[in-house]
Parts: C-alpha cells; structure tokens; sequence
C-alpha cells in the first residue's frame, strides 16, 4: 500500500506547488471513511482508492483529481456525506466526488451491445469535468486489476463486458492508448483466456524459435536511418496486444499464421519535419504498400492523437507497419487529454472550456462515427482535405466533397438511385438524410419506387450531379404540384364560404391577377404568390364587404373552432407526399410533428407548407388566417424509412442506476438517442430533454410508455417548445 508521504511526493515530484496539507487531510479522511471495510482480495477497502489515486498520479494529473481519486468511494460506501466533502474539502472537490458517484450508479443493465453506444454518449454527457471521467476510467482501471478475487463469475464477467464496450472505448476517445490496452486486455483474460493465452504462446513461439526478423528489421531500419544523418532517431519494435490481434483476425476471418502485421515499428524524432524527412527515406528504400499511409500529423485524429503511419514490403519481402512520430507526440498518445493538460490548469476543464472543443465535438462523432480511428483517412501528400470518402455495401470507394450528404451519395451512384432515396444507413445505422458524411463511413441507400426527389434536397446536396437532377426533377413536378394544390386551397375556401367552386367562376378574374388561363393563376396560388382570399374577393366583391362589416368576435372564433374541427376530423385529407412533393415542406420545430401525429400545415408565402401538431400552440397565431389552414395527412403507406426526431423531457429521480434504466428501455424499444440534455439537476431528480430517433409517433408512444411504467422515471412528455 502505498503510504501517505509517499503519495504527497509523488505529486509534488512533477507539482512543486500542490497542496500537501489538502493531500494529507483526504488520505486520512478516507482512510477512517472506510474504516474497517475490506476488498474481495482481503485487503483493507482503503487501498482501492489510494491505488486510483496512484494511478493518477502515473499521469501527473492535478491535486484535485487525486483528492478526488482518495475520496471517490467514500459518499456511496461510507457514512461520510457530499456535506461533509463540501465543508471539509470545500465546493470543487465536493462537485467532482460527486460527479464520480452518479457515474458509478449508471451500469450497463443490458447484454446487447447495440445499448453500448447509448451508455458511452450518457458517460459523457455526465461527465461535465473531464477529471471526473479520468478518475472514473482508474477507477475501473484497479477494479479490473483486481477482478480476478471476486468470487462470482456472472459478475466479473459483466464488469469485463462492461469495461470492453464502455470504459475501454472511452479511454481510446480521450485518447489514453496505454489505458486503453490495458483495460482491453485485462477483460480479454476474463471473457476468453484460452483464446488469449494461446495467443500469447504463439507470441513467445515466434520471439524465440522465430527467425529474429524483428530485430532484423529494427537493424535495418537503424542503419539507414543513421547513414542518412538521423543518428537521434529511435527505433523500437513492439508486438501489437493480444485482444488487437484476436480481434483482427476475427474481423478479417484469418488464422494467426496469416495475420501479416502482427509487429509494428516505431520511429521516434524531435520534430515533424523530421517525421516527413523519415517516411521519405523508408519510401524511398521500400516498396509502399498502396492504401495504408495516413498522415495523422497534419490532420489529427478527433482524441488529439498525431503520428505518420504507413505499411512497406520490408527486408525478405514482409510487410511491416512503421509508425513515425516526434516524442511529444508520442506522450500525447500515451496519455491523451491527461498530457494535454495535467496539473498545470488550475481552472476546472469543463466540456465547455475552450481547449477541449474536440471533446465537446466528440459527442457528435460518437453519433456519425463507429470507428472514430477510420474519421480521417486522406492525406497531406494527396492533398485530400476537401473530400470524404465513403464505400458503397460491395466495398467500393466513393469520393464526395466535404459536406456531402446520403443524398450526395445515392446520386452519385446513380441517378435512378438518388430520385427514389428515401434513408440511408451509416454504418449499419439509420441516420437521417441531412447527415454529412464522414471519411470512411459505409453507406446503404435505402429506395422506395414511391419516392421522387424533394425540394428540401437542395438543402441537403452539395455536388453538382444531385443538385442539378433535383433541380431537373422540380421544374418539371412542381407546376402540375402547384395548380393541383392552388385549386385545392381556392376549393377548400369557396367550400367554407358557401359556395360552390367552378373553373369558370376563376376564369373570369384571371385577367386581374395578370394570368394567361386559370391554371397559371391556381399554380401562383399554390406557389404562395397570391393569396386565395384576394382571388375569392375577386370572384365575389360583394362578398367580401358582407363578411367584414358584418364578422363579429364570436363568428370569428366559431370560424377558427369550425376550421380547427375540420382539420380534427381530416375530411378528404391530402396526403403529404404526392400532393407537395415538388414543395418545401417544413416541419415546425416547436412540436416536432411524427407519422402519425394529427397534423395541419399551414402556407407560408414563398416558403412552402409548415406541418405542426393539431395541438401546437404556435397555431394560435395563425387563428386569424384560416385560409391559409390545409388538411394534411401522413400517407397511408407508412413504409417510408425515414428517420425522425422525437423529443421528450423526462424527469427522473436522481438515484442509483436511473440513467442507465432510462438508457436501456430506450435501447429495448428500438430508439437511438441522438442527443441528451440535462436541463436541470438536484438532489432528488435530473430533468432532460432526449432526442430520439424514431420511425414514428406509434413508435415513440412505446418508448413513452415503456418509460412510464419504470419506476424510477417521474414524468414523461413530448417536449413542446415555441
Ligand atoms: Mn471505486
């Protein structure tokens, strides 16, 4: 165990400044905290977290996080309090000790690893002090050291799950590899020693009895390094780790034997141009092999790391991996945000704080990309910076300008493809059209013979190709769109009028609105050009005047009532699609309408159709314009793909493992969270708003009902907004 001076000189070895008499105060605090309790392994509870402490102090973070690290378990364990923590440790401790609690109450209540994203996006939005993930991620670091004394399997295999689709992952994207390995490996002995151990022996196989190409090569690379003046460099040899190699040869369904880059070499320098100088030198002495150089240096990945990577035939024709890097980089690998930082912030690194934008945009990637290693694959040399590539389900590449969208990519496989999309799965995720596609992702356009391009397209597709194929498309549908849905609107107003519609009625006022027949006049109707109340006042003057003098406040609102009652009861509905496909059709943003829902769209001049909710607020405002109501309707078909955001706000109680049930009956229901916001936080409840993808209001019904009958959730509603 590792004692308390021996702990304060640790900090102060790489922190002169740190706090010693803050340091002793937690080491003692928490030691009488857990007093007498012990670990599975029969020692006192209180080397845990001493260790995590220790850990800690491995990556030279700051006196608050290892104050933190000592007290992590001591509010959920011990009698001790947050009061306590707050009055003796005072506010920030107090708010990081607890930060680590709640984290420790989410666990992972399912088996299917589809929740594991879920989870991994709920760590981070409860994560709002980077440290408190740190000392969480040692935390499950020392557990996993030491799982092997708990007694019961069932347990220490889902911590081992657990670890390898939750902490691990995590680890990676903050960009910690060293903890990363280490944590991948140790749940690897637990879920499948055998398979471990047998790679492990094949390792020392090919070290001893193996024909020394490792340090061969190492030799090799050595000399040419030194005979073109590079004497510094250093160059080391590693074995990549026992679950990167399982893992590969699952993953390309290989035997051991056929696995080519089981060794990988690494070139260290003092600066980034010497990185370039060396990757010139072992292209120049090799051959490339084509596809594996990417240049991590002038574009990052997303978690910071940086480095040149590329594969060669190397001496008796082997192919070998060569990783180029200067030592800083090479710390900031090993460390991740940890290196970034470390104890010389005094300020609390909050997702927000400036340095650690990445980190906020790590929620977005965690949502677009499953391997966040494949987010940037083009290169400084090819000069790629511009583009994305994706592959097509059969593997093909296709490169699309930055920015590009499903949509982009459907026309670019072929015209007929990009006319009938109607989703696209990213990754083997539905995501929504508007997605911008990200280097690597693999696309599946979904089609449907009913679709026809939309005019909300345009919006969405960046290459040439599709926008002018949907421009194309308009020009042609929207005229026939426009007439149909001007004499639709005119119709519907003469009907609520009392009169009956007739073509010739319009014929005779066409001249007025500087229209050649009455179809122009209809399709400036429908394009929102012209309102259909100045067309009906043109037909009945008389009309008009009646009607103003004489509308009262209360046949003002029984019109409005009557208008509303109709659109309730939907009579002859027009459908969404077919009627508006050539017209921009909104959804309102302030109810967030689903197939399903009972809707009415109102016509904004030279906008389109805007569809909100019957029960939206936001229509009161509209309550003076009936006119410019229309009955829509979902289409009967419902068999569109399409993806939709539902919001809710949930009120929870703020008690152990809440977030993780939420997570999982959304997980169970078949919703995707796409974003999470904790609006307020207490003591006793966590209020949040969700979106959630899904197919419709049916769908989304079920998850609100799956979510009312589980105890710990207090309420449950669409979010409504204005
Ligand atoms: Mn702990």
């Amino acid at each position: 165990m590792i004692r308390q001076y021996e702990l304060v000189e640790r900090v102060r070895a790489y922190d002169p400044t740190a706090d010693e008499d803050l340091l002793n105060r937690a080491y003692v605090f928490s030691m009488k905290a857990h007093g007498s309790q012990m670990r599975a392994s029969g020692d006192p509870y209180f080397s845990h977290p001493l260790e995590v402490a220790g850990i800690l102090t491995q990556m030279k973070l700051d006196t608050a996080s290892i104050v933190t690290a000592l007290l992590h378990d001591t509010v959920e364990d011990t009698v001790a309090t947050l009061a306590d923590i707050e009055r003796l440790f005072g506010h920030d401790i107090m708010r990081l000790v607890d930060g680590v609690t709640k984290l420790s109450r989410i666990e992972l209540q399912s088996d299917q690893t589809k929740q594991a994203e879920n989870f991994r996006k709920l760590v981070l939005a409860m994560s709002e002090d980077i440290r408190v993930l740190l000392v969480k991620l040692a935390d499950r670091l020392h557990n996993m050291r030491t799982l092997h004394y708990l007694n019961n399997p069932e347990k220490r295999k889902r911590i081992a799950r657990e670890t390898l689709e939750i902490y691990a992952p995590l680890a990676e994207r903050i960009g910690i590899q060293r903890m990363k390995d280490e944590l991948e490996d140790l749940a690897f002995s637990e879920l499948n020693p055998d398979a471990r151990d047998s790679i492990l022996m094949r390792l020392a196989h090919l070290r001893t009895e193996g024909t020394g190409v490792v340090d061969r090569v190492m030799a090799e690379l050595r000399d040419i390094l030194d005979k073109n003046g590079l004497g510094a460099a250093s160059v080391s040899g590693r074995e990549k780790t026992p679950y990167s190699i399982w893992r590969k040869m699952h993953l390309k369904n290989v035997t051991f034997e056929q696995l080519s880059d089981i060794m990988a070499f690494r070139i260290m320098v003092d600066d980034s141009d010497e990185c370039y100088q060396v990757l010139g030198i072992i292209h120049g002495r090799y051959h490339v092999v084509p596809g594996r150089f990417k240049d991590y240096i002038s574009t990052p990945k997303p978690n910071g790391y940086r480095s040149l990577h590329t594969t060669v035939m190397g001496p008796e024709r082997q192919r070998v991996e060569v990783q180029i890097r200067t030592r800083d980089m090479h710390e900031i690998s090993e460390l991740g945000v940890a290196a970034h930082w470390a104890y010389k912030s005094t300020q609390p690194v909050t997702l927000d704080s400036l340095q650690y934008r990445w980190l906020r945009e790590l929620l977005d990637i965690l949502e677009h990309a499953q391997k966040p290693e494949e987010f940037l694959e083009h290169t400084k040399m090819e000069l790629f910076q511009d583009q994305v590539f994706c592959f097509t389900p059969k593997g093909d590449l296709i490169a699309l300008p930055r920015g590009a969208t499903p949509v982009d990519f459907a026309y670019a496989v072929h015209s007929a493809v990009g006319d009938t999309c109607v989703g696209a799965k990213i990754n083997s995720r539905m995501l929504p059209l508007r997605t911008q596609l990200q280097n690597g992702d693999q696309v599946e356009i979904l089609t449907s013979k009913a679709q026809t391009p939309s005019a909300t397209w345009l919006e969405l597709a960046v290459t040439g190709k599709a926008r002018a194929r949907i421009r194309r498309f308009i020009r042609l549908q929207q005229r026939t769109q426009y007439i149909d849905l001007g004499k639709a609107l005119l119709q519907k107003l003469f009907r609520q009028e009392g009169y009956d519609f007739s073509d010739k009625a319009v014929d005779g006022v066409i001249k007025i609105f500087q229209a050649a027949t009455s179809e122009d006049l209809y399709a400036s109707l429908g394009a929102g050009l012209v309102s259909g109340r100045e067309v009906f006042n043109a037909v009945f003057p008389g009309h008009r005047q009646q009607a103003t003098s004489l509308q009262t406040v209360d046949e003002k609102i029984a019109a409005q009532n009557k208008a509303r009652a109709k659109a309730k009861g939907l009579d002859s509905p027009l459908p969404i699609r077919g009627l508006f496909g050539g017209l921009a059709v909104h959804f309102a943003r302030c109810c967030h309408p689903l197939p399903g829902d009972r809707i009415v769209g109102i016509v904004t001049t030279g906008k389109g159709v805007t569809i909100h909710t019957i029960d939206c607020e936001t229509l009161d405002s509209f309550n003076d314009t009936p006119e410019r109501w229309i009955d829509v309707a979902w289409e009967a078909d419902a068999e569109t793909a399409e993806i939709h955001v539902g919001r809710l706000a949930v009120i929870l109680a703020n008690e152990p493992g809440s977030l993780g049930t939420l997570s999982t009956v959304i997980g169970k229901n078949g919703g995707n969270i796409t974003n999470l916001k904790i609006t307020s936080r207490s003591r006793d409840l966590f209020e949040m708003l969700i979106d959630i993808d899904v197919k419709d209001v049916k769908h989304l019904t079920n998850i609100m009902a799956a979510l009312r009958a589980t105890p710990v959730i207090n309420s449950v509603d669409r979010a409504r907004s204005r």
